[in-house]
């Protein structure tokens, strides 16, 4: 069994190794929050393309928001919306 700090150090690490995401709406990086996060190992998602450490993309909650996608009263996507 592992001792728990030596998994603490590896949850950070993967955290920090996490590769780079964009809003596929306005191009935020890394957006502290986001639906649909699309991301395949070895891809740039934006372009379809190979890529050393891959590029995930999303949706931020403020184009979501923009877009009149989040339903204000529960928090969820409105009936219909499929991003
Ligand atoms: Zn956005």
């Amino acid at each position: 069994m592992e001792p728990y700090t030596k998994k603490l150090v590896r949850a950070a690490s993967d955290w920090f190794n996490h590769p780079d995401t964009y809003c596929r709406k306005c191009n935020a990086k890394n957006s502290a929050a986001f639906l649909a996060p699309v991301f395949v190992e070895g891809i740039d998602a934006r372009t379809g393309q190979k890529h050393p450490t891959g590029v995930g993309t999303h949706i931020c909650l403020d184009c979501a928001t923009k877009q009149n996608w989040i339903d204000a009263r529960t928090g969820n996507l409105r009936p219909g919306v499929t991003l």
